[in-house]
């Protein structure tokens, strides 16, 4: 088995050269075929080797995106190569009917290595909110006597894209023209703890009504916004002043990202419930909803999903997660995190008129535009694509930072390079 060591250090030696053709491919026959639910980038992806993929042309290009945040390990990396093998050779799918080993060890893991001690498996980021949703409401009806519980969420979040999750989603852009929408769902500002307050108080007034509180420990979409450590300590005393439940989104910066496993770790808090999936599976998709025995109301027949925590997906998930503690990558994460946002306080140093800030948390980082930039997120993002560096905007005016975690000095150094050159070429 080839080490990440050789992997990092020169992918192209141990893969051969990236290329691999898309003789044959037209995007125009993609498009008459496929919804078209993504503003897609002309850009064809044929393969992929550590922080690194090459288009069909045989141009390279360093991966910030990895997936929207996902590909923890990088491409083809080792651990997931032998995983993928292994377990597809030996049981890949069966069904929640039977007990199934590898999932029960994931479950462990996580448990082990988080402040809660029960999961649930399913698919994806939104099924796992969905699942979050399912718990508090059924825990507001048992145990709190709520007939109509509400879940307050944050202006500015994501959640996910089923009816449930947009709803959760404090923002309008992703609801328009799907009214209905799902009841039960209240907003607040993000970080401002003296509207939180008023809500709970107001939503309250007449007997409790409030059943959770569904936050991200750092807002990814809605522009890669920090959690503030005063707000959510403040947050978890009200949900325990209240019996309300705190669940924490964590499916973008959970596992390993921040540079530390769970974001919630950077606010100095224990949630009741975290939701995962972006970076558990390492590609492979997978979601989880986490949460502590306390408000584990769930029985049989109260939830399923027929692919959750199947062997295959939790097998890789499993060698993922013992890959972060084994290679170190959360002192990676943040080691790496620090030099990326060094670098990029350079560039807003040298283009004061157009950005404004860094922020962020390990391997999640936010460039942000000033409001009145003649600029755009998306412009910064087409230009560096250019230059060899992906990137994905997190809204207008943030470019948005997520490379694998196992990124080394030299890439971000190089990232930082191409960046430099691509806002040059446009400023
Ligand atoms: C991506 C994301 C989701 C949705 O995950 P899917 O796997 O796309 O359903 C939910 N919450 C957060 C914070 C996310 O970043």
């Amino acid at each position: 088995m080839v080490s990440l060591k050789q992997l990092v250090k020169n992918p192209l030696k141990v893969f051969g050269n990236g290329a691999k053709s898309t003789k044959g491919f037209q995007p125009e026959v993609f498009d008459r075929h496929v919804m078209t639910t993504y503003g897609r980038f002309p850009l064809t992806l044929t393969r992929g080797a550590g922080s690194r993929v090459w288009d069909g042309q045989g141009n390279e290009y360093l991966g910030f995106v990895e997936g929207i945040a996902t590909c923890t390990l990088g491409h083809a990396h080792p651990v997931m190569v032998e995983a993928v093998t292994q377990q597809i050779q030996t049981l890949h799918h069966v069904s929640n009917l039977y007990y199934i080993p590898e999932q029960g060890a994931l479950a462990q893991w996580l448990t082990e290595h988080s402040c809660t001690d029960r999961v649930f498996f399913c698919n994806s980021g939104a099924e796992a909110n969905e699942a979050a949703i399912k718990l508090a409401r059924k825990y507001g009806h048992t145990e709190l006597g709520i007939d109509e519980p509400v879940i307050i969420t944050a202006n500015a979040s994501f959640h996910g894209r089923t009816l449930a999750t947009i709803t959760a989603t404090g923002q309008p852009k992703y609801q328009k023209n799907f009214a209905p929408l799902v009841p039960g769902f209240h907003y607040v500002p993000y970080n401002e703890i003296d509207a939180l307050e008023a809500a709970i108080a107001s939503l309250n007034a007449n007997g409790p009504r409030v059943a959770a509180i569904l936050l991200e420990a750092l807002q990814g979409e809605g522009g890669v916004n920090p959690g503030n450590v005063a707000y959510f300590q403040r947050v978890r005393e009200l949900c325990d002043q209240h019996n309300i439940l705190l669940i924490l989104d964590e499916v973008q910066v959970g596992v390993g990202r921040t540079g530390k496993l769970w974001g919630y770790e950077n606010l100095g808090i224990e949630p009741d419930v975290i939701t995962a999936a972006k970076g558990l599976g390492g590609g492979v998709p997978i979601g989880a909803m986490l949460c502590k025995s306390s408000c584990d109301v769930f029985q049989p027949g109260d939830h399923a999903s027929t692919y959750g925590g199947n062997p295959f997906v939790c097998g890789v998930a499993l060698a993922v997660c013992q890959t972060l503690d084994s290679e170190n990558l959360m002192a990676n994460a943040s080691a790496r995190g620090q030099q990326l946002r060094q670098g990029l306080l350079k560039l807003v140093d040298t283009y004061p008129h157009i950005l404004e800030q860094v922020r962020g948390w390990g391997l999640i980082n936010g460039l942000v535009l000033k409001a009145d930039a003649p600029l755009k997120s998306l412009d910064i993002v087409k230009s560096a694509t250019a230059q060899g560096l992906l990137l994905v905007p997190a809204g207008p005016n943030v470019v948005r930072f997520v490379p694998p975690l196992i990124v080394n000095a030299s890439d971000i150094n190089i990232a930082l390079d191409k960046l430099a050159t691509a806002i040059k070429q446009i400023a």
